[in-house]
Protein backbone atom coordinates (compact mmCIF):
# COMPACT_ATOMS: atom_id res chain seq x y z
CA UNK A 1 0.00 0.00 0.00
CA UNK A 2 1.27 3.49 -0.91
CA UNK A 3 2.50 5.77 2.28
CA UNK A 4 -0.44 7.74 2.39
CA UNK A 5 -3.09 5.39 2.52
CA UNK A 6 -1.39 4.16 5.25
CA UNK A 7 -0.99 7.08 6.91
CA UNK A 8 -4.92 7.80 5.79
CA UNK A 9 -5.73 4.81 7.64
CA UNK A 10 -3.68 5.36 10.77
CA UNK A 11 -5.42 8.34 10.98
CA UNK A 12 -9.03 6.67 10.11
CA UNK A 13 -8.17 4.05 13.31
CA UNK A 14 -7.43 6.85 15.93
CA UNK A 15 -10.38 8.73 14.77
CA UNK A 16 -12.51 5.36 15.68
CA UNK A 17 -10.56 5.53 18.94
CA UNK A 18 -11.00 8.85 20.11
CA UNK A 19 -15.08 8.33 19.15
CA UNK A 20 -15.13 5.47 21.03
CA UNK A 21 -13.40 7.07 24.35
CA UNK A 22 -16.10 10.32 23.74
CA UNK A 23 -18.88 7.62 23.86
CA UNK A 24 -17.24 6.03 27.02
CA UNK A 25 -17.02 9.49 28.73
CA UNK A 26 -20.62 10.29 27.78
CA UNK A 27 -22.63 7.65 28.52
CA UNK A 28 -21.32 8.08 32.10
CA UNK A 29 -22.37 11.59 32.33
CA UNK A 30 -25.53 12.24 34.61
CA UNK A 31 -29.06 13.19 33.93
CA UNK A 32 -30.87 15.01 36.59
CA UNK A 33 -33.70 13.17 37.60
CA UNK A 34 -36.70 15.28 39.44
CA UNK A 35 -38.12 11.72 39.81
CA UNK A 36 -35.82 10.65 42.59
CA UNK A 37 -34.16 13.74 43.37
CA UNK A 38 -30.58 11.81 42.15
CA UNK A 39 -28.88 11.72 39.08
CA UNK A 40 -28.50 8.90 36.63
CA UNK A 41 -25.92 7.64 34.02
CA UNK A 42 -27.03 7.83 30.60
CA UNK A 43 -26.24 4.15 30.03
CA UNK A 44 -28.43 2.78 33.10
CA UNK A 45 -31.38 4.60 31.62
CA UNK A 46 -34.28 3.70 29.16
CA UNK A 47 -34.89 6.28 26.70
CA UNK A 48 -38.36 6.55 25.56
CA UNK A 49 -38.58 8.48 21.78
CA UNK A 50 -42.73 9.19 21.88
CA UNK A 51 -44.59 9.48 18.70
CA UNK A 52 -47.70 11.05 17.97
CA UNK A 53 -50.64 10.91 16.15
CA UNK A 54 -51.59 12.91 13.29
CA UNK A 55 -55.70 11.85 12.83
CA UNK A 56 -56.63 12.46 9.20
CA UNK A 57 -58.11 15.78 7.64
CA UNK A 58 -59.94 15.98 4.49
CA UNK A 59 -59.14 14.06 1.76
CA UNK A 60 -55.26 14.03 1.62
CA UNK A 61 -54.17 15.26 5.15
CA UNK A 62 -53.21 13.48 8.64
CA UNK A 63 -53.16 9.97 9.51
CA UNK A 64 -49.25 9.38 10.30
CA UNK A 65 -46.91 9.81 12.97
CA UNK A 66 -44.87 12.80 14.23
CA UNK A 67 -41.62 12.36 16.35
CA UNK A 68 -42.66 14.06 20.21
CA UNK A 69 -40.76 14.42 22.84
CA UNK A 70 -38.27 12.27 24.91
CA UNK A 71 -38.12 10.33 28.27
CA UNK A 72 -36.21 8.69 30.51
CA UNK A 73 -37.26 6.23 32.62
CA UNK A 74 -35.87 6.57 36.81
CA UNK A 75 -34.83 3.22 37.47
CA UNK A 76 -35.99 3.51 41.29
CA UNK A 77 -39.22 4.26 40.68
CA UNK A 78 -40.08 3.84 37.25
CA UNK A 79 -41.63 7.43 36.91
CA UNK A 80 -40.91 9.16 33.60
CA UNK A 81 -38.83 12.36 33.03
CA UNK A 82 -39.96 14.43 30.05
CA UNK A 83 -36.82 15.47 28.54
CA UNK A 84 -37.58 18.74 26.82
CA UNK A 85 -35.25 20.92 24.96
CA UNK A 86 -35.05 24.85 24.73
CA UNK A 87 -32.67 26.75 22.62
CA UNK A 88 -31.89 27.53 19.04
CA UNK A 89 -29.66 25.96 16.47
CA UNK A 90 -25.58 25.25 16.52
CA UNK A 91 -24.38 28.48 14.58
CA UNK A 92 -22.08 25.70 12.68
CA UNK A 93 -24.72 23.66 11.56
CA UNK A 94 -28.33 25.54 11.42
CA UNK A 95 -30.12 22.18 10.81
CA UNK A 96 -29.13 20.96 14.51
CA UNK A 97 -31.21 21.71 17.26
CA UNK A 98 -29.90 21.31 20.60
CA UNK A 99 -32.73 18.41 21.21
CA UNK A 100 -31.46 16.94 17.51
CA UNK A 101 -27.60 17.34 18.88
CA UNK A 102 -28.16 15.45 22.15
CA UNK A 103 -30.13 12.77 19.80
CA UNK A 104 -27.16 12.34 17.90
CA UNK A 105 -24.18 12.39 20.46
CA UNK A 106 -26.48 10.70 22.98
CA UNK A 107 -29.45 8.62 21.76
CA UNK A 108 -27.00 5.12 21.08
CA UNK A 109 -25.70 5.52 24.14
CA UNK A 110 -29.02 5.14 26.67
CA UNK A 111 -29.58 1.48 28.17
CA UNK A 112 -31.94 0.88 25.87
CA UNK A 113 -34.46 2.92 23.33
CA UNK A 114 -37.93 2.55 22.97
CA UNK A 115 -40.01 4.06 19.94
CA UNK A 116 -43.17 4.71 21.41
CA UNK A 117 -46.32 4.91 18.91
CA UNK A 118 -48.87 5.49 21.89
CA UNK A 119 -52.16 7.62 20.46
CA UNK A 120 -53.83 7.71 24.19
CA UNK A 121 -50.67 7.46 26.51
CA UNK A 122 -52.20 7.72 29.51
CA UNK A 123 -50.99 4.35 31.35
CA UNK A 124 -47.93 5.81 33.16
CA UNK A 125 -47.19 8.38 34.90
CA UNK A 126 -45.06 11.55 33.73
CA UNK A 127 -43.09 13.51 36.44
CA UNK A 128 -41.68 16.67 35.99
CA UNK A 129 -39.30 18.41 33.45
CA UNK A 130 -35.78 18.12 32.00
CA UNK A 131 -35.16 21.35 30.66
CA UNK A 132 -31.48 22.19 28.53
CA UNK A 133 -30.68 25.54 30.11
CA UNK A 134 -26.95 26.89 29.60
CA UNK A 135 -25.52 24.90 32.61
CA UNK A 136 -27.03 21.93 31.13
CA UNK A 137 -26.07 22.58 27.80
CA UNK A 138 -22.44 23.19 28.60
CA UNK A 139 -22.64 20.22 30.55
CA UNK A 140 -23.53 17.53 27.12
CA UNK A 141 -21.48 19.84 25.23
CA UNK A 142 -24.16 21.03 23.11
CA UNK A 143 -24.50 24.48 21.48
CA UNK A 144 -27.19 26.59 21.76
CA UNK A 145 -26.66 29.43 19.81
CA UNK A 146 -28.79 31.55 21.99
CA UNK A 147 -26.42 31.07 24.70
CA UNK A 148 -23.77 32.22 23.10
ZN1 LIG B 1 -34.50 8.68 39.39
Amino acid sequence: MDSLERELEKIRKKEAEILAKIDKRNKKRKIKCAACGSSHQIQELTLIQTHWYIAPTGCIGGDFWKEGEMQFVCPDTQIRNRLFFYGGVSPENPENTVEEQFKSKYGHLFKEVIEEYEKHPRGYRVNNDFYTNRKNCERFGLIDKKER
